[in-house]
């Protein structure tokens, strides 16, 4: 998910991961600090990604069990 700056749109190599664990980090194009540390809405999407990747995986291990 490839987020611009919202300062000069500057393509910003990020992804939700980075966000988390770095939540502020300063734009390479103007130098504006970008601050997602109060982004509660990426964080949820964040979450929400990370339950269903945790669902997948439940979902493998119980094919696994048949196989
Ligand atoms: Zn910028």
């Amino acid at each position: 998910m490839p987020m611009p700056c919202p300062s000069c749109k500057t393509p910003l190599a990020l992804d939700l991961t980075f966000i988390i664990k770095s939540p502020v980090c300063v734009c390479p194009g103007c130098g504006v600090i970008l601050d997602f540390s109060v982004n509660d809405e990426i964080k949820e999407k964040y979450s929400d990604a990370m339950k269903s990747i945790s669902d997948i995986k439940s979902k493998y291990k119980n094919i696994a069990k048949f196989g």
